[in-house]
């Protein structure tokens, strides 16, 4: 019996995984959900021996279930490859007495790899399998690592187009100079004067105005999203939770069978809803640690059921997770409440009012950290052992160390942190933690800095960024996003 996806906001037109990989959202501006979560069909006991390859076709066939074994195959030897900079792919490292699973080894050296590597490879196969004969032009809206991720999955994969808005004021130098450099004909960057939620719901407002779709369709266009709101950046997460878990129990700090925590650090809730799936699964998770920065609201809610996002944008310096609006919080709310009228109940009051309330017992567990604290915990890491995190690491450090304070030993279980993002993504920001004499070093100088202070190579895909050659310069105001999409594709 296949799965069968369906809209959180309770649309009635049920579709297949692969058509819900194409559409990206449905029909109402809901999230595809899977109408059950499927369990493991193999014992624990076996990821112990899989590679990461082999472990994503054993999760993903449970999800993606309408995709063949080929296909599904394709997919995956496709994506993880030598692209990334480790066999592992998703390496656990233990630095001090903490482990770290790193998700920064791809092309971007960034987590957002983990998804976006296949999620092009699913998409074009999904939309061959469903005769979508139509051109797919990818929108996304980025914080930052989303944009330059999806540009180097989707650029030049034939009958593609991938459209990248990003918040002029609102991402770091490296990551700006990364996308605005990216090569491929049907690639296309634009900066928007305005915040991340300004970006995101431009973006989403177009994923819904039905006669603009209507109208493009006629040209032979057709747009999905590379947004973790997609179902397929979401099913290829899950993977990494699973053989993070066998390389706990490969490097016996746990025994099979026994619970291990993650702290994740959130922004807009996709890494850290994987968790959840896996752990609806089957996978012995504990808690899940939902670490958030100075734009707490996740926090809040977490302590005190009420989600609201009238409250002040900051920028902080960790950019990928300055967000109010967290899409993915739609599905937990799908899931926990089992009511498609309740979320849509709350996704209106959201989009009214600016909060709602809701309450339920879950693993999730809110914690957050200011900037000065993620300033002392990459220094104090740095110093205790040489391993140097970036500043959204260091968030979900500093929010595991702080849960484990308040927990006292009610919570017994091991715990992993997730690593999204390699330092010299974040360089500039990671040096001025570690000493205050690098407070006005050059960004990008700041690339072979780190790499002294640590003894670490600088990551290919970063190397001389600043000397590339700039080719996407346009900025817009976010009410024009309509117009600079019909330009490209007139
Ligand atoms: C995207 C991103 C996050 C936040 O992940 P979500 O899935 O949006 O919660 C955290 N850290 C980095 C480096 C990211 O790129």
């Amino acid at each position: 019996m296949s799965i069968k996806f369906k809209s959180t906001r309770g649309d009635k037109n049920y579709v297949s995984a692969s058509m819900a990989i194409v559409n990206g959202i449905a029909p109402d501006g809901g999230l595809y959900v899977p109408e059950d979560i499927p369990k493991i069909d193999f014992k624990l006991e076996e990821i112990t021996q899989y590679s990461y390859k082999e472990l994503a076709y054993e999760v993903l066939k449970l999800i993606l279930d309408d995709f063949t074994q080929d296909e599904l195959k394709d997919c995956i030897n496709s994506a993880y490859d030598s692209k990334f900079d480790t066999e592992l792919i998703a390496p656990l490292k233990k630095a001090g007495n903490d482990y770290f699973l790193e998700l920064f080894h791809g092309k971007t050296i960034a987590f957002k790899d983990m998804a976006l590597s296949i999620l092009p490879h699913l998409l074009k196969t999904a939309a061959k399998k469903n005769n979508v004969n139509e051109q797919i032009v990818i929108l996304t809206a980025t914080s930052g690592d989303t944009g330059k991720a999806a540009l180097e999955g989707f650029a030049d994969v034939e009958d593609t187009k991938i459209i990248v808005f990003f918040p002029q004021e609102g991402v770091s130098d490296v990551q700006k100079a990364q996308m605005v450099t990216q090569k491929g004909k049907n690639t296309f960057v634009a900066g928007i004067k305005g915040n991340f939620d300004d970006a995101q719901s431009a973006v989403k407002k177009i994923f819904t105005d039905k006669a603009f779709a209507d109208k493009l369709k006629e040209k032979g266009y057709v747009f999905s999203s590379a947004n973790s709101i997609n179902i397929g950046r979401l099913a290829p997460q899950i993977v990494y939770y699973f053989y993070a878990y066998a390389q706990m129990v490969k490097s016996q700090a746990i025994k099979m069978g026994d619970e291990l925590n993650f702290t994740v650090p959130t922004g807009n809730f996709g890494n850290i809803l994987a968790g959840f799936y896996a752990k609806n699964m089957g996978l012995p998770i504990g808690n899940l640690i939902c670490a958030s920065n100075d734009n707490k609201v996740l926090y809040d809610f977490f302590k005190t059921g009420i989600y609201d996002i009238n409250r002040e944008f900051i920028v902080t310096v960790s950019p990928s997770m300055d967000i109010l609006i967290s899409s993915n919080l739609e599905r937990l709310l799908y899931h926990l409440s089992q009511s498609s009228e309740k979320t849509n109940e709350l996704m209106k009051k959201l989009s009214a009012e600016g909060k709602y309330s809701f309450k339920a017992q879950s693993c999730f567990k809110g914690e957050y950290a200011s900037i000065k604290e993620t300033f002392d915990a990459i220094k104090s890491k740095f110093e205790e052992c040489g391993y140097v995190m970036d500043t959204h690491t260091a968030v979900a450090y500093c929010g595991l160390k702080k849960y484990l304070a308040e927990a006292g030993n009610k919570d017994k279980n091991k715990n992993v942190i997730v690593s999204t993002a390699s330092p010299y993504k974040f360089a500039k920001e990671v040096l001025k933690a570690i000493d205050e004499k690098y407070n006005d070093i050059d960004p990008f100088a700041a690339l072979n800095t780190l790499s002294e202070v640590s003894s670490t190579a600088i990551p290919e895909p970063v190397k001389d960024i600043d000397k590339r050659e700039i080719i996407h310069k346009s900025v817009i105001n976010r009410d024009d996003i309509k117009d600079y999409i019909s330009d490209i594709l007139k």
